[in-house]
């Protein structure tokens, strides 16, 4: 939308329409009371590289389209994304998606346990980290590469899904031979070297949220995924900073209708990491049932008060049957099954 100034005659107001039609953009000039204003229809690039700003008579140049393209339900899809990871649809509408696993792969007993008790209780996914982004570089990292070979047992005794964290483009090949879904840090949200990376391995992305990022940071961050030509990318609300401190971090549950307004890609909620409570995780869990999203990801421990990372935020896994039959519940009621 190009706004003229109160002074622009109709001679400037023509100029500012001949050049615009070079770009092949559909031009309708919209006098009003006291200023004239030109919309721009079609590719907002080649309207950006008029240099109109410097034209007589025009005010401003104000971007209407959003800045996020590939991401946006505006273009191409219109339909919501939906895609099949080992045989668990994600997105759609119809399935809600139980990604569920320790937070850090700690050892082949307690990843076992946890997936045993994840799968019997019909959760879709397995969730484990090998490579953790920690606060304090003293702070348990992880196993690397052998969590990812017990990830891979646990994948071939539950049948489920892999999701764990590309931490570092050093670790991509190693991500890419066991992950089935690699996800992207909240930290690393707007790592935009890494989202290429991501984006090339030929995995469908759990992107999560930056702890400060806007929902039009977290689509354009989507974008640098969807641009490798990789269509699979799914959103996580994962709790943002705020002035609030009671909860670790602020789940944004308004973030998912919005999300589900202006995005075709699947949105799911982490609910573990916004309480850092356990007792939180399975009214928020339910709230996010209820407001759209496409599943949820937490965190289950067998010991949770021995675990290396993450404790006290982790559902027990004895009561993960419980937290599971509560979620499909209230799935239902908003016309998805578990997947
Ligand atoms: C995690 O899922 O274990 C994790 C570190 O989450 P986030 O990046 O959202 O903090
Ligand atoms: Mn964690």
């Amino acid at each position: 939308m190009i706004v003229m100034t109160p002074q622009a005659g109709e001679s400037e107001i023509q100029a500012v329409v001949a050049r615009l039609e070079t770009t092949g953009v559909h031009v309708v000039v919209m006098p009003g009371e006291l200023t004239t204003a030109i919309g721009a229809i079609g590719d907002p690039e080649g309207v950006a590289d008029l240099g109109l700003e410097g034209l007589p008579g025009v005010d401003r140049v104000v971007p209407i389209s959003r800045p996020y393209k590939l991401a946006s339900s505006e273009l191409s899809h219109h339909e919501p994304s939906s895609f099949d990871i080992g045989g668990r649809t994600v997105g759609g509408g119809a399935t809600f998606c139980l990604i569920a696993g320790p937070c850090t792969v700690e050892s082949a007993d307690q990843t076992l346990a946890v997936a045993r008790a994840v799968a019997a209780a019909g959760a879709s996914m397995l969730r484990g980290g090998a490579f953790k982004p920690r606060t304090s570089p003293f702070a348990f990292k992880g196993l690397g590469v052998p969590a990812l070979e017990i990830l891979a047992q646990a994948r071939e005794e539950t049948g489920l899904p892999i999701v764990t964290e590309l931490l570092d483009a050093q670790h991509a090949d190693a991500i890419a031979q066991y992950a089935d879904v690699v996800q992207i840090g909240a930290r690393n949200m707007q790592n935009y070297a890494l989202l290429e990376v991501a984006g090339r391995l030929g995995k469908p992305v759990l992107l999560k949220r930056g702890l400060s990022s806007s929902l039009d940071e977290l689509l354009q961050a989507a974008d640098y995924v969807l641009k490798e030509g990789n269509e699979a990318v799914i959103l996580c609300e994962r709790g943002i900073r705020t002035f609030e401190t009671a909860t670790r971090f602020t789940l944004d549950l308004g973030a998912i209708p919005w999300l589900k307004l202006h995005t075709h890609l699947p949105v799911i909620v982490d609910p573990s990491h916004a309480a850092g409570d356990r007792r939180l995780v399975g009214p928020l869990s339910r709230a996010a049932a209820a407001v759209g999203a496409d599943g949820l990801i937490v965190e289950v421990h067998e010991d949770p008060e021995h675990a290396l990372c993450d404790g006290p935020q982790a559902l027990q896994a004895s009561h993960f049957a419980a937290f599971a039959a509560e979620v499909a519940a209230h799935a239902r009621l908003v016309g998805m099954q578990l997947a």
